[in-house]
């Protein structure tokens, strides 16, 4: 499995629409300071389910969207789209290649896809989670982080050996199954109720 090409349109600095293409092996992006460099990173980030604003070095969600420089007025809504090479099936998945996108609207909506079809959030991150490009992307290791790791508490440390091992897709599943347990017991209770008041 390898990265293929990632396409960014409106995504922060990126207004045009703006292709790069993976070769297998190492690539290096190269640019003076404030020319995107780490922008293409948070690109990564975000098609692959990034959900802290702050992980993409912003306020809030929508600060990924283009917001306009002196020559071209803000975009309403940034995409990006990351294809991936599955010819080795390392993606759960029936195809040979895999494009994932994720856009998201200055209005508030978000849409993803794999391959074109429209999809959750979810359908993304359990995709990508027994491959270790999971929602904790410790693929993508930012400046610093590598302190962050060194300097974590025993139990930080577990949470990322969980993720690395793809226990915490299972994990996450369990939290919403617990969750629809809890509000089917309310549901319950709130039958009970109303067949006692009835008799
Ligand atoms: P350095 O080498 O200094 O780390 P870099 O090449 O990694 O720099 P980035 O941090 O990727 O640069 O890009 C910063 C640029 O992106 C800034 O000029 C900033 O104004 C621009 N930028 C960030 N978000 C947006 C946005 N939503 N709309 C337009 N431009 C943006």
């Amino acid at each position: 499995m390898h990265l293929k090409t990632l396409t960014l349109r409106g995504f922060k600095s990126f207004a045009s629409a703006t292709t790069l293409e993976f070769e297998p092996g190492v690539t290096c992006v190269v640019g003076p300071n404030g020319s995107g460099k780490s922008n293409v990173v948070d690109a990564l980030a975000w098609v692959m389910g990034e959900q802290g604003a702050k992980t993409l070095r912003g306020g809030q969600m929508a600060d990924v969207i283009f917001a306009g420089t002196s020559g071209r007025a803000p975009l309403g809504r940034a995409e990006v789209s990351l294809t991936i090479d599955n010819a080795d099936g390392a993606l759960p998945i029936d195809y040979t290649e895999v494009t994932i996108s994720r856009t998201l609207f200055r209005s508030g909506g978000s849409e993803y896809a794999i391959n074109g079809s429209p999809c959750r959030l979810l359908d993304i991150q359990d995709l990508l989670s027994d491959s270790g490009l999971g929602r904790e992307m410790h693929v993508i290791v930012g400046q610093g982080q590598l302190d962050a790791v060194l300097r974590a508490t025993p139990e930080d440390r577990r949470h990322f050996i969980e993720e690395a091992a793809g226990i915490l897709k299972h994990r996450r599943r369990k939290e919403k199954a617990l969750r629809k347990l809890d509000s089917m017991q309310a549901n319950l209770t709130r039958v009970q109720d109303l067949t006692g008041e009835i008799r």
